[in-house]
């Protein structure tokens, strides 16, 4: 038995019908991007057309339907009745087509995310080898001349680096974001030259088998003027102070109001214009989230990132992010390339 299935019938109220792809890939271990997923009280039916369906009759404990080229037309004339949808995955004409087909639609949001919010052993292991190559690029990462070289030159360097040490893919398109680039929390990489005595945001990760890492660190072009290197440290005390919150039964909003307290105290606090942390895993972001609103509870195995930053504008930027397990004792911290300022050519 789907334990991941078992998991989600017991929460439900009615038949969920699940069309976030990611969704179905972890609930049935099965890759599509033409999908959705029947979960009942007795029965699991997986629509997707002929282009998968030789992988569908191979998943195991799951009735396999093949579609029409549109899953939405067959689902309209296959299923009856009240049926749950995920309200964040279904675009307005494919609920129209459902509707319009008599089904009664009900709206559910968070079902299945909340089960990916806690990772199994298995899961944990496979982002802990995602955040080991991390780790080993940013190593080698900080061995490259930065001065004089763009931040396109960085990001593709960077990336050909994932590729050499084993990622099978990057998390998202990398962030190399020197001086006033990196004042600006996504800065995509320009055709900046690197100059000397300013910062460089670097966020990268990779993906392997389908799960995330994620991590940045600020590397110093020489000395920094005044205010960056005492950005630099701030940002650290700050990140320290969030992972100390990282704990079963914490919210939140709690994590994130430990480190942004060490930003506001020294004035900087409006400098800080983005959330805590994010859950990783399948997805980049997901839950849990740790930033001023939220409401949800820490819980043992969520994998969360810990990323305070401050953004002077014009100048330049800092954040410091580590990608981090919750567990009965301490945080685990998978992120272990230094966090002390390292200062590169
Ligand atoms: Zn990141
Ligand atoms: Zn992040």
């Amino acid at each position: 038995m789907n334990e991941r299935i078992a998991q989600l019938r017991r929460s439900l109220d009615e038949p969920l019908l699940v069309t976030a792809a990611v969704n179905v890939r972890y609930l049935v271990d099965f890759q599509s991007s033409n999908v959705a997923l029947l979960v009942d009280e007795d029965r699991v039916v997986l629509f997707t057309d002929f282009r998968y369906a030789e992988a569908a009759r191979a998943v195991e404990g799951a009735e396999f339907v093949q579609t029409e080229r549109s899953v939405y037309a067959t689902l309209a004339e296959q299923l009856e009745g009240r049926i749950a949808f995920e309200a964040t995955a279904l675009t307005y004409a494919n609920w129209q087509t459902l509707r319009n087909a008599g089904i009664e639609l009900i709206p559910r949001t968070g079902a299945v995310e909340r089960l990916r919010a806690v990772k199994d052993e298995a899961e944990v292991a496979t982002i802990r080898e995602a955040a080991r190559i991390t780790d080993d690029v940013y190593a080698a990462f900080a061995e490259e001349a930065f001065v004089c070289h763009t931040e396109h030159e960085l990001a593709w360097r960077m990336e050909q680096l994932f590729h050499e040490l084993g990622a099978h893919s990057l998390s998202f398109e990398l962030i190399v974001a020197s001086g006033r680039t990196g004042a600006t929390p996504h800065g995509r990489p320009t055709d900046r030259v690197i100059e000397p005595n300013t910062t460089v945001v670097v966020d990268a990760g990779c993906v392997v088998d389908g799960y995330h890492s994620d991590c940045t660190r600020t590397f110093a072009t020489g000395e920094l003027p005044d205010e960056l290197a005492n950005a630099y440290q701030v940002c650290l005390r700050a990140q320290l102070a969030g992972l100390e919150l990282l704990h079963p039964g914490v919210s939140g909003a709690d994590a994130d109001a430990a480190a942004r307290k060490v930003i506001d105290d020294v004035g900087l606090g409006e400098k800080f214009g983005h959330g805590l942390g994010h859950g990783v895993g399948l997805e980049l972001h997901e839950a849990p989230v740790a930033r001023p609103e939220s409401t949800d509870l820490l819980q043992v195995r969520n994998v969360i990132t810990c990323e305070p930053g401050i953004y002077l504008e014009g100048r330049g930027g800092v954040r410091i992010e580590d990608l981090v397990v919750v567990t009965e004792g301490e945080p685990e911290i998978l992120s272990r390339y230094t966090k002390e300022l390292v200062t590169v050519r």
